[in-house]
């Protein structure tokens, strides 16, 4: 592996990976990379759903598609079409081994596994350096897709926690064509809860017990949760479990990443901390697959990295005011989201969970919900200032 690369990439995770994919296509055009990973191996860790069509990125390589989807609320549901961009489920192992291929194609791109990175870099003489076991790398432009080291409570406004089973069940217990989003748990005051099933077969599916609030939840708690909720889906049936997995993703961030040394134009912080997270909920699948996109392109083409594309002003002001809502009083949140896919064309629903809205789609997404709620929490922060 060489000491001095055209890019450095700290973290093997979607975005650093998605960037070196990208990278990679372009055979022996690509700037030479070192990609630092801390994880010894990849393993099956998460699915990454979202929705599109085939053309859209891993669509094809999806293990599994809705043209369908559920909510539910204390005993009533919607159903939502969405025949035209099905709601697809990617294995991380799928994705994983995706990257390990493209980049051992590339011999100028190498991935380095084991390899947690333990000091800061440094900007001197127009290039980074960094401090690493192998000894120090320098680099014209880095990525850091590390997740900063989060401590004040107010940093993020909603946490999302979830836990979740690949089960096997004894007996034909789901529904293969429609996945289930959200369906809610009994309000709690300080949190809203939902259970998550995307069935695979009539016998298998992934179940999640996934709670918004102002603060984490922890794996124990979640578990217990989970259990309910699956007992309750397999109906007495046995099942088994194949794998887990758990998540703790931020919606809504309130601080600024803290600079490097001599940090400047040719450093990019990207990835689920720095603005790859739609705030709303948390997918961030395809926004990393776009960025990657365009910064591999902004690369190719001579110029320096860039970081995710800040947000239309006006859809960060409404998710920041729906996040703020749902904070304050979560027990609100259920009856908000059936409004939402009750009274909302689906198209426009999915655009606007997914990344997609327009002004139009926020605009209806606006009408549709109770005004109540959210006319008080701008009085409120009216009358705190
Ligand atoms: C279980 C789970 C399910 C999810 N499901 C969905 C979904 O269905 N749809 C969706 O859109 N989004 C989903 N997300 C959200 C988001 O898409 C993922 O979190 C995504 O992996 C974020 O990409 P990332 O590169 O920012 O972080 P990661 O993929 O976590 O990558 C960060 C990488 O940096 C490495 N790293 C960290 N510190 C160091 C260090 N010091 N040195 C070297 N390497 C380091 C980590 O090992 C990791 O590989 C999910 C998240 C989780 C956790």
């Amino acid at each position: 592996m060489p000491n001095d690369v055209e890019l450095l990439i700290l973290g093997g995770g979607c975005a650093g990976l998605s960037l070196a994919m990208q990278l990679a296509k372009l055979g022996p055009r690509a700037p030479s990379t070192v990609i630092l990973e801390r994880r010894p191996v990849y393993v099956n860790d998460r699915t990454w759903c979202f929705w599109g069509d085939d053309k859209t990125p891993f669509a094809l390589q999806a293990q599994h598609q809705w043209s369908s989807f559920k909510v539910l609320n204390a005993g009533l549901g919607v159903q939502v079409d969405c025949a035209a961009t099905p709601y697809r489920m990617l294995a991380a192992e799928q994705f994983y081994t995706a990257a390990v291929t493209a980049l051992a194609a590339v011999p100028q791109m190498h991935l380095r596994m084991k390899s947690p990175v333990v000091s800061e870099p440094q900007f001197s003489n127009g290039r980074w350096h960094l401090t690493s076991p192998m000894g120090t790398l320098s680099a014209k432009m880095l990525v850091d897709t590390r997740p900063p080291h989060i401590t004040a409570k107010e940093d993020v406004l909603l946490w999302q926690s979830f836990y979740g089973f690949e089960i096997e069940s004894s007996e034909p217990v789901f529904e293969p064509n429609c996945a289930e989003l959200m369906n809610f748990s009994t309000a709690k005051p300080e949190r809203v809860a939902f259970t998550y099933t995307l069935p695979l077969s009539h016998k298998r599916a992934l179940v999640e017990f996934t709670v918004f609030a102002a603060a984490p939840v922890t794996v124990e708690a979640l578990t217990i949760e989970l259990e309910n909720a699956i007992a309750q889906r397999v109906k007495g049936a046995t099942f088994t479990v194949r794998r887990s997995e758990q998540g703790l993703l931020p919606m809504g961030l309130n601080f600024p990443l803290s600079p490097f040394s001599g940090d400047g134009p040719s450093c990019a912080r990207v990835g689920l901390f720095a603005g790859a997270a739609r705030p709303a909920t948390g997918y961030a699948f395809q926004r990393i697959q776009r960025w990657a996109i365009g910064c591999a392109q902004a690369i190719v083409s001579d110029r320096l990295p860039i970081g995710h594309p800040k947000d239309p002003v006006l859809q960060t002001w409404m998710d920041t005011l729906f996040l703020k809502v749902v904070r304050r009083q979560p027990h609100l949140a259920p009856a908000l989201f059936m409004a939402m896919f009750s009274q909302v064309a689906s198209h426009r629903v999915i655009r606007f969970l997914g990344d997609g809205g327009s002004l139009v789609d926020y605009m209806a997404m606006a009408w549709a919900l109770p005004s109540g709620p959210f006319l008080r929490q701008l009085l409120s922060r009216c009358c705190r200032s």
